[in-house]
Order: C-alpha cells, then structure tokens, then sequence
C-alpha cells in the first residue's frame, strides 16, 4: 500500500493511508491503548494505537519510545472529536529514524523555567519549541522583507570584505585575526567600503551581512557577532533623502511582518503595531532637555546613555511614536567619516530610536577631501592608514550618505523579545563562543 507522506498542516480527516514524519513529544501508555504525540515543524499529531488493532511488534516498540525519538509512522486517518485536528493515525508500520537518549538535556514541552544559557548550551534542542524556533521564520521573513523595499527603491545588494586592516568605528571593538603572518580584524561594518563604492555610479547600495564587534560589556542589546543592515546612497541633497528612504523600507518591513508572518505571530501570541508615519524628529538638544526637564543631569556633548533613551522612548511612545529620529547629534562624539554641522558643535547625523532603543545610526558622510582628512587628523587618526579609502575622495566624491540598522535589533524591539540573544542562533557574546 503507498502512504503518501502528509505533514502536520495538510493531514486531513478523511485522507486515508498516510506516512507522518516527526519527533515523538510524548506517550501514554494505557495498557490496552497508547497515545502518542507526533511533533513536526508544523505542529502535533495524535497517533492512536488500540493494542488489539496494532501490529504486536509495532505496539511494542511505540510504547516504548523514548521521547523526542525521530520516527517515521504509517498508518490510516480516521476522524476524531477527541483531538485538537478532528483527527487521529492509527499506525500500521513504525520505522524509528533514530532513537533519542535519556534523559534528555533539555525538556522541549514542559513548562519548567530553564535558564538561559542551559537553554543556549542545547540549543538545538531549544530550537524544538515552536516559540523560539518561530522566531527564526520571522527573521527570515524580515530579511526577505528588505530585500523587497530595497528593490523598490532601486537599491544594488553588495558584498564587502569582512576580513580588513582597518577598523571603521574605533580601535576598542576591533576583533584581531592573523591574516598570512600580518594582522588583520573582523570588519565592524562595512562602512568604509560602501563609502568608497559611492565613487563609482553604484550609487545606492545595501548589504545584510555579519558585523564583528568586541563589546566588552555584557548587555541585552549587545553581542559580538551582529546582523548588520547597511545603506548608503549618493548625490543627496541632504540627510533627509536618506532618512525617507529608510522610513519608507521600516514602514514596508513591519507591515510585511504584520501581513505575511501572521501565523508565526499567533504562535507567539504577539501583536505587531505599524509605527505612525512620519517618524517624528528630535535633535539631540532637544533630547537633553526633554531628558533634564525629567531630573536626569545630563551635561551637553554628554552621550543620552541606554536610560536617557528608555525615557525618551517613554515620553515618545505616551504620544503613540514607537519611531522616531534622533538628530545632529555633537560632532566630537561621532566618527570622523561623519560631516559637522557648520558653525555649530553638531553633526549631519541622526539615530532611528524604536520604543527607547537605538536600531540604527546614520547621517551624511564628509565628502569634501580636505575636510576628511582634517577631519581624521583632529580625531588623532593615521590618514595613511586609511589610503585606499581616502583615494576615492580624490577623483570627484559625490555628496553621499547612509545608515546601519542592527537587524536583530529590529526584531526583538518589533516583537519585544527582551534580549537580542532570542534573535540569534547561535550567539556569541564575551562569554559565548560556542556552541
Ligand atoms: P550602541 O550605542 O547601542 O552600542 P553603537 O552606536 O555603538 O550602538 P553603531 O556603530 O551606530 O552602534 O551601529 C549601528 C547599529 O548596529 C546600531 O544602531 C545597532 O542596531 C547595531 N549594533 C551595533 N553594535 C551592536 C552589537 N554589539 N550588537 C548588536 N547590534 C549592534
Ligand atoms: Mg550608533
């Protein structure tokens, strides 16, 4: 008899034989009766078997399956009110695909609570619970998601080096790697090269791809090895060309998540709110004020710090603005390749805040050679240093600009996830370098 291979969320009542593929998630056992829990991605299966109606051999073995054991079972459907499909296998051939060890390392249904990092150090075994797995479909829908909007706006996807000789943002976060007896560093993003692409008529591009970063702090918004969404677009009239693009891929992103992740979001029983557009504007000053007006003392030039930005987002989101720009922030506390603000302390820089946390930073680049590298000098930075990336100033550099968002990020604040270790498979972070 042909059993045709059926999955959680085609089965039907009145399929007849099938095959069903999946991880046994539990077992009762009855005496005359057993009752298995069939798991695949999907969803459950009740498989049915009545001692006297099974195959002795299959009973047997079924009744003593470990859980979480991979099995393959073939079987008739038949309709039933006692389940949650209206339907039930009643099993006629058993193939165990491989049998799981006991104990298991990590409980998949029950509801004890599991600290993080067991959860992490078996994580596979994590994964099994649909809630942190779905997490998973998501972001691979939200990468989908931007290339679409990306395309929309007549964007070329590249890909930069991520082994580099020098950093982009600092020495502090630099990992080192031998590289043929020199040294080199894993890129903390791929700042300078998108900038050096704007010389040549790719004049908007975007890359999605790891950002290494050596944060020594341990925080909930921190790893070392991020999903980095970058932009960088040309011949702008100002920073508010790139500020309209990225308001309308956000705008485009959240709604595709709210549209085409649908099921994944019942099963994790959140609700994805579409942040009111425009995003409105703060500047940086009008941050401390608003900030220091709330009792913080916060002196200018001073950084908002991780609570001036919960609060911020406080007093934001009482309006009904989850996003929402932070701009022209000081020019001393940003990086040289940023332009100043003429004839003022601030720069052509802005921040997209959602819900009190920093996804992304961006703003016009300084275009203009001389300034560049003045620029460079006054934050005490070797120019040769920087060589290659500074001849592509030289030969008519157009006014450019752009933005990186940390991508997962934009996740866990869209799905309120808590710690951004929930949006990544396998972590790395001070602690963590494996598994
Ligand atoms: P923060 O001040 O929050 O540490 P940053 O200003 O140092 O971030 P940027 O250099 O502006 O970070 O990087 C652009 C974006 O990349 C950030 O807005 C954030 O979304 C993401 N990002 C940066 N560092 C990390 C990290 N260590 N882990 C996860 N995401 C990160
Ligand atoms: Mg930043």
């Amino acid at each position: 008899m042909a059993f045709p291979i059926k999955d959680t969320s085609t089965i039907r009542a009145d399929d007849g034989p099938v095959t069903v593929k999946g991880w046994v998630q539990d077992i009762r056992n009855l005496g005359g009766i057993s009752f298995l829990i069939v798991r695949d991605r999907h969803g459950t299966v009740q498989v049915t078997a009545p001692k006297k109606k099974v195959d002795a051999e299959v009973f047997a073995r079924l009744a003593s399956l470990p859980r979480e054991s991979a099995v393959s079972i073939s079987g008739e459907v038949k309709p039933s009110d006692q389940t949650e499909l209206g339907l039930e296998l009643i099993p006629q051939a058993l193939e165990v695909l491989s049998e799981a060890a006991t104990p298991l390392p990590l409980g998949v249904v029950d509801k004890v609570n599991v600290e993080f990092d067991t959860r992490l150090n078996n994580r596979p075994m994590d994964l099994r619970r649909p809630e942190v797995r779905t997490v998973f479909e998501l972001k691979s829908l939200l990468r989908h998601l931007l290339d679409e909007a990306m395309a929309v706006e007549g964007f070329t996807e590249i890909h930069t080096p991520k082994i580099v000789a020098s950093g982009a943002e600092g020495g502090a976060t630099l990992f080192e790697v031998g590289y043929f007896g020199r040294s080199s560093y894993l890129a903390q993003s791929p700042q300078l090269y998108k900038q050096m692409v704007m010389s040549s008529g790719l004049d908007r591009v975007y890359e999605i791809a790891p950002a290494f970063r050596a944060e020594k702090s341990n925080t909930v918004r921190h790893v070392s090895e991020f999903l980095s969404f970058d932009g960088e677009m040309a011949w702008i009239d100002s920073q508010r060309d790139i500020m309209d693009v990225m308001e309308r891929v956000m705008q485009h992103t959240i709604a595709g998540i709210k549209d085409k992740g649908a099921r994944q979001l019942e099963l994790l029983e959140k609700e994805v709110e579409l942040p009111k557009a425009p995003y409105p504007v703060l500047t940086y000053s009008q941050c401390l004020d608003m900030l220091n007006s709330e009792g913080m003392e916060l002196a200018e030039g001073e950084d908002l710090g991780t609570e001036g930005e919960r609060l911020i987002g406080e007093l934001m989101s009482d309006k009904g603005n989850d996003m929402y720009w932070i701009m022209e922030y000081p020019a001393e506390e940003k990086p040289f390749y940023i332009m100043e603000k003429e004839g003022t302390p601030y720069s052509h820089s802005f921040d997209l805040d959602y819900r009190g946390q920093e996804i992304s930073s961006g703003g016009q680049r300084e275009h203009r050679y001389d300034v560049l590298l003045k620029r460079m000098e006054d934050k005490g930075l070797d120019p040769v240093s920087f060589n290659d990336y500074l001849e592509a100033f030289r030969y008519g550099m157009p006014p450019h600009g752009g933005w990186g968002i940390g991508v997962e990020r934009l996740l866990v604040k869209m799905l309120d996830l808590g710690n951004i270790r929930e949006a990544i498979l396998f972590p790395r972070d001070m602690h963590r370098l494996a598994p």
